[in-house]
């Protein structure tokens, strides 16, 4: 979707003017006289004369991404992902004048998961694997975090999330400071991430992902497109004050944080939801194989994952018991975050502000 209010926010990622006209075919720089693409459902704003040394394994392997990640159909917040959004949610505290900016929003199920609570959603990622559900809802620009196409102060909110974790540090710096430039002063930053620290309830987790390995080990269920999902996670802020340091670098404060230490959420990922999975899929791919060839492309563990998931999927609406069942499992996992969210540990929720102009990091 390109509402009509995108545009009023938009300067030109590639000279930074704002003196900008829109044709029918493309948003168009008076100044540097680039054209930007206006496609079905978003708007390609990628930098004219740049080229990075980082690009994401999602921009450099999107058709391969495409095929794994199972990106256009979107499911409702539930187990990690509702997790995610709800502990998100009630940090940012949406409000129905906002202007909110979700930068680096992958297929865009968080944006569109929190577009009816707000005046206008905009999501960008410079990989345009968007789901169906983004296109028709969220405002959705194809963009590089390092030179967003937004004028300074456009937004109240933002958010990022499962996207520091990728990058390497200059990157994060750059991607910060870009994500603080477009919020007004006093703007708020939530993020959800990944660091190195271990928590100090580590034997429990493992206690759980040690009976994952068993069942592993008796070919019950992989983990592999987990560790595809993961292969990328450089970590480059080790620990939470390495988080703490960025943010003040970019001229935002922590307002708040929890973090997330996974005892019961890595009992249901590594065991209960595992063995679900296998047990769906394993119905189904009886009654599947005699008729379609297997894909080559991706493992056996991983197409029994996602025959599981678009088979479930079906069933998730308000209505199903599986919806409520799964939506109970949810706030089980959530527990983890209210129980021992003063604990550090590596998956962290964090609020930040950003500081008026010209205001040190106090
Ligand atoms: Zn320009």
């Amino acid at each position: 979707m390109i509402p009509r209010e995108l545009y009023r926010l938009l300067q030109c990622p590639t000279c930074r003017s704002r003196n900008l006209y829109v044709t029918n075919t493309a948003v168009h720089c008076a100044d540097c006289r680039n054209a930007y693409l206006r496609h079905d459902g978003y708007i390609d704003l990628m930098p004219r004369d740049t080229a990075f040394d980082y690009v994401s394994k999602y921009v450099t392997e999107e058709e391969h991404m495409a095929e794994e990640l199972d990106y256009r159909d979107l499911a409702p917040p539930l187990l990690a992902a509702g997790v995610r959004q709800r502990v998100l949610r009630r940090m940012l505290r949406l409000s129905s004048g906002d202007y909110v900016f979700d930068n680096g929003c992958g297929n865009g199920r968080f944006a569109v998961w929190n577009a009816d609570a707000v005046r206008l959603m905009v999501g960008s990622d410079p990989a345009t694997l968007y789901a169906d559900a983004a296109v028709q809802s969220i405002a959705l620009t194809q963009a590089d975090s390092r030179r967003l196409p937004f004028a300074d102060a456009s937004f109240d909110k933002a958010l990022s999330v499962d996207v520091l974790e990728h990058f390497p540090l200059d990157v994060i710096d750059d991607y910060l400071a870009e994500t603080a430039r477009v919020l007004r002063p006093g703007g708020r930053f939530a993020a959800f991430s990944n660091t190195k620290e271990m928590s100090r309830l580590q034997p429990l987790i493992n206690a759980s992902r040690r009976l994952g390995q068993w069942f592993v080990q008796r070919g019950v269920y992989d983990f592999e497109r987990e560790a595809r999902r993961k292969s990328d996670h450089v970590k480059a802020l080790r620990t939470f004050d390495d988080v703490v340091a960025a943010l003040e670098r970019s001229g935002m404060r922590v307002v708040e944080v929890r973090f997330w230490n996974t005892v019961i959420t890595s009992f249901v990922e590594h065991v209960v939801m595992k063995l679900g999975e296998a047990v769906i899929a394993r119905n189904r791919a009886a009654k599947a194989a005699a008729t379609a060839a297997p894909q080559v492309e991706t493992s056996e563990g991983t197409q029994r994952e996602l025959v599981a998931r678009r088979r479930i999927r079906h069933q998730l609406n308000p209505r199903s018991p599986v919806y409520w069942a799964l939506y109970a499992v949810t706030l089980l996992m959530e527990l983890d975050v209210w129980l021992w969210g003063h604990l550090r540990t590596g998956p962290y929720f964090v609020l930040a502000e950003k500081l008026p102009e010209g205001n040190d990091a106090l």
